[in-house]
């Protein structure tokens, strides 16, 4: 049997175990011998093997074959070019001319092993050059969700560890838990498995202030007056009332919604507005008085009638004689 030395370009075969370095660049050998610093290994960039680059009918064999599945016939086009991928191994670029794959490019990777003389397929593949028209990055349905998305029906429930959310007290099965107490601990705005965080109730509260609720909206800039002086705010509780309430008139922009106490429309409850009637202005078009024209006294038209109308009357027209008897 013949002993085929290692290949000297074969980075496989020549490659040694790297020796330890310490922070300094010194190797550590664990030996009492001095240190020595040791130089970064420099990269090596690769070259076109020249049997890999001839072997373009073969990559066009394999692109062929992989084109075969494609509804229509034919689908490669001419040869691109070829690019170095490593130590005896080049791809085959080839244009793709399927129909809806416009920039795309069939690649197949060929390589050839140390000391043989024919290469061979590797890989091959369709990808997308650099002007391919692709579909958009595809992102998780839970991350396209927008507010007004939820339809009737539809399901949302939260994440169990949502920031928004922070586990609430319903008081367990305590036997000691009376009917009345439930009823103060709900009045408390207790009862609930999970209530808003610290992290929700900032996000909702800076979420309205900054939104047409807002005391920067341009009908709070114009209002006479402060929601948080109209009679028609009903306040919340908890620390979120010490900056938004809600509306409830009915003949407000806002009502029903959330407002920020410095919010304030034309509809506040105590806005200045004068109460007397006031007399109407004089009409621009007068179309109630009357202006005497006078006029002659038209007579009366007469109309004889002529013996040529009483010519062309005919017997019929004249009064039937009275039969006698
Ligand atoms: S009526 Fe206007 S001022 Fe009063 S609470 Fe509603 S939005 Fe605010």
């Amino acid at each position: 049997m013949r002993v085929v030395p290692p290949a000297l370009d074969d980075p496989a075969d020549t490659a040694v175990d790297d020796p330890a370095v310490d922070d300094a660049g010194a190797v550590v050998d664990g030996t009492d011998a001095p240190s020595r610093p040791v130089r970064a290994a420099r990269a090596r960039k690769p070259t076109v093997d020249a049997v890999c680059a001839a072997a373009v009918d073969l990559a066009r064999a394999a692109a062929e074959e992989m084109a075969a599945d494609a509804p229509e016939a034919g689908g490669v086009g001419e040869h691109l070019g070829v690019a170095p991928e490593g130590d005896r191994l080049v791809s085959h670029e080839f244009a793709c001319t399927l129909r809806g794959y416009a920039g795309w490019r069939w690649v197949v990777v060929v390589g050839r092993a140390p000391r043989q003389k024919q290469a061979t397929v590797v890989e091959s593949a369709l990808l997308p050059g650099p002007d391919a028209l692709q579909a958009p990055t595809w992102v998780p349905w839970s991350e396209r969700l927008r507010p007004g998305d939820l339809g009737v029906g539809d399901l949302l429930p939260p994440e169990p560890d949502d920031p928004r959310l922070a586990p609430g007290w319903t008081g367990g099965a305590s036997p000691d838990l009376t009917d009345d107490d439930a009823a103060e601990v709900w009045e408390l705005g207790l009862g609930r498995a999970r209530v808003l965080s610290l992290a929700g109730r900032g996000d909702a509260a800076e979420r309205w202030y900054a939104g047409d609720g807002g005391p920067l909206a341009p009908v709070a800039v114009a209002a006479p007056g402060q929601c948080s002086t109209c009679g028609f705010l009903a306040p919340l509780r908890g620390s979120l009332g010490q900056a938004v309430g809600v509306c409830a008139n009915e003949l407000s922009p806002r009502d029903g919604q959330v407002v920020a106490l410095d919010y304030g429309c034309g509809a506040h409850s105590e806005a200045a507005v004068p109460r007397e009637s006031v007399a109407p202005a004089p009409p621009v078009l007068d179309e109630l008085g009357i202006e005497v024209v006078a006029v002659g006294v038209a007579q009366p038209a007469v109309i004889e009638e002529s013996a040529a109308d009483d010519a062309e009357r005919t017997p019929s027209d004249a009064p039937a004689a009275p039969a006698e008897g």
